[in-house]
């Protein structure tokens, strides 16, 4: 699978007129390399070649993980091999969202005037993922709903927000992941009205919606999933809105399909919402894509040209956040298929009342 990702960026490095690329962002050294410290590494690609850089704490990984990578050992944070490397080149790409301006003076002083910054190059490569990827994938929102299932029991009245965020966690790594691919979310009663609230030590109450946003990285793929519950009892705002919220996020998952732009998607869900006069409270983006990032392309909002393809990994959550009252949010992931959606989580989303 790398190989393919080589040969393709090594021909965009062409089409550019670069003689190679610096790749320094963690998620895509892992794509090209699958080095798993890639905060502590970068790798060169040249026409040619290509290089990874560590220190002598990753030697043993490196030659395990990346054996088709040449090793460059040098200290951290210093950029001794590259010297030697980069003699006889005249255009290098760096990750302009990826270098600092430390870094980047650091470069000048290695060779002046070689350094191009290129913006989403292995980027937008990712967004089109392997059948391997697919898999990860698919394995991470199976672990999200196992976690789901597993936390439905014990939120009751009393718990606080915040046991119920450490156990998610707890849960996310006892089934399977590797770790927590963001903060898990656990807001409830009006501090669900914050989309990416964070945990607090608030009890769970009677009539309380809660809502949980989590997921884990399973090698190295992100999983991302959202439900709102209520606890003993449902008002009959929060029964109603819940409706609407199901009703748009449905109406998003069944526009999505190869060849829909990421813009559309979002209208439609909007649109719904706007039926309801609930739109103003819909704050955010509709979805996101997936992948070795917990946000990454294609995206799914009002300003996005992105095309969805086929094999393209994106979630569909809108939310509405209503100040001094609460909010929901319903999130899936889905598998973007020829003529639809493959939705990988499947946790029910009938409204529950715990
Ligand atoms: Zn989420
Ligand atoms: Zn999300």
């Amino acid at each position: 699978m790398n190989n393919e990702n080589i040969t393709a960026l090594r021909n965009n490095l062409v089409d550019m007129g670069l003689d190679a690329l610096l790749i320094s962002a963690p998620s895509n050294i892992r794509y090209l390399s699958s080095f798993t410290a890639g905060a502590d590494a970068r790798l060169l690609l040249t026409l040619e070649e290509q290089f990874i850089f560590t220190d002598s704490r990753y030697r043993e990984q490196a030659y395990l993980e990346c054996p088709e990578w040449r090793y460059q050992e040098e200290r951290p944070l210093t950029y001794e091999k590259l010297y030697g490397v980069v003699q006889g080149l005249s255009r290098i790409g760096f990750e302009e969202a990826h270098v600092n301006y430390a870094t980047y003076r650091k470069l000048e002083q290695i060779q002046p005037g070689i350094w191009e910054p290129v913006a989403g190059l292995v980027e937008s490569q990712r967004r089109v993922k392997s059948a391997q990827e697919l898999e990860r994938l698919r394995n991470a929102a199976r672990i999200g709903d196992e976690v789901f299932q597993a936390i439905l029991p014990l939120i009751k009245t009393g718990v606080e927000e915040k046991v119920l965020a450490d156990t998610i966690v707890h849960l996310i790594r006892q089934k399977g992941c590797e770790k927590e691919a963001f903060d898990a979310i656990v807001v409830s009663g009006e501090n669900a009205a914050l989309p990416h609230g964070r945990p607090q030590d608030k009890p769970i109450c009677p009539g309380d919606m809660v809502t949980m946003d989590f997921g884990g990285f399973f090698q190295g793929y992100a999983g991302d999933m959202t439900r709102t519950v209520a606890v003993e009892c449902a008002p009959k705002r929060l029964r109603d809105t819940y409706q609407k919220v199901r009703e748009a996020q449905q109406i998003g998952l069944d526009s999505i399909r190869a060849g829909i732009r990421g813009c559309e998607v979002d209208r439609l869900v909007r649109q719904c919402l706007q039926k309801y006069s609930l739109d103003q409270y819909f704050s955010h983006s509709t979805g996101h894509g997936l992948g070795l990032d917990i946000h990454e392309g294609p995206t799914l909002s009002a300003s996005s040209d992105d095309l969805l393809e086929e094999n393209m990994v994106v979630t569909v959550e809108p939310g509405v956040y209503i100040p001094g009252w609460g909010g929901i949010r319903i999130e899936d992931a889905v598998i973007v298929t020829k003529n639809g959606a493959d939705i990988i989580t499947h946790s029910t989303k009938e409204f529950l009342i715990l």
